[in-house]
């Protein structure tokens, strides 16, 4: 079986969490979201935890040692023997460097492989509205927006009963300068990849379901 290699690129809020929890759970392969494991190292108060939290505030990228570790980690790990979705690395050059040598090392047994980059695209001025709105459960990860797609009941997860949060970097400010980061360090890599000819673009800006059926059909 081809392993799938599905690496995803998108500005903030463009649905790729929402996207990759349900292609996660839907096809079985492990879901590789940096920002949450960056949040549960926060949580658990570890070193690179309390590191990183310097930076999220900001809405700066943490130090890439500290992400390449943990990815490293992760990729190399058993569960990602038939691929895997990552969300949320590489965000700049220097990362997609450090992905391609993870990479070699974690195919080297394996020639079977297909590898993609799926960058949604999506307007920028929808975007910042979406943050603010957000919410999304701790315990599960299920994502919601209190405009469109709320939860039955206010601020309670409809899948696990947990009390939603709103996430500390999803305020207006610090969501600005994510976005001057995303333009500034992410985007080239849009490029770089398309010369590299393993870049899918997808267009973010439908429903939910529209935007989950494309998906498919691409990878
Ligand atoms: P996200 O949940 O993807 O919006 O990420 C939240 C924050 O975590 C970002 O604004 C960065 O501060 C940090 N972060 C997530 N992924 C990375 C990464 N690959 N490199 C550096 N920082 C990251």
């Amino acid at each position: 079986m081809t392993k799938k290699e599905l690496v995803f690129i998108g500005p903030p809020a463009s649905g790729k969490g929402t996207q990759t929890n349900r292609l996660s759970i839907e096809t079985g392969l492990p879901h590789i979201d940096t920002g949450s494991l960056l949040r549960a190292a926060i949580a658990n108060k570890t070193e690179d935890g309390l590191l990183a939290k310097t930076f999220i505030d900001k809405g700066q990228l943490v130090p890439i040692q500290v992400v390449t570790n943990i990815i490293k980690n992760a990729l190399l790990a058993d569960d990602c023997k038939n691929g895997f979705i990552l969300d949320g690395f590489p965000r700049n050059m220097e990362q997609a460097e450090s992905l391609e040598n993870i990479l070699s090392e974690v195919n080297k047994n394996d020639k079977n492989y297909d590898f993609k980059v799926i960058f949604f695209d999506k307007p920028f001025n929808t975007l910042l509205k979406r943050i603010i709105n957000r919410r999304s459960c701790p315990k599960c990860g299920e994502i919601y927006n209190l405009e469109t797609i709320p939860p039955k009941v206010a601020n309670v997860c409809d899948k696990c009963g947990a009390e939603l949060v709103q996430r500390k970097d999803d305020t207006e400010e610090v969501a600005s300068k994510r976005f001057e980061t995303y333009n500034k360090e992410t985007f080239p890599l849009i490029a770089y990849y398309k010369e590299k000819g393993s870049l899918v673009t997808i267009d973010a800006d439908g429903n939910p379901d529209e935007v989950y059926k494309n998906l498919i059909n691409i990878i």
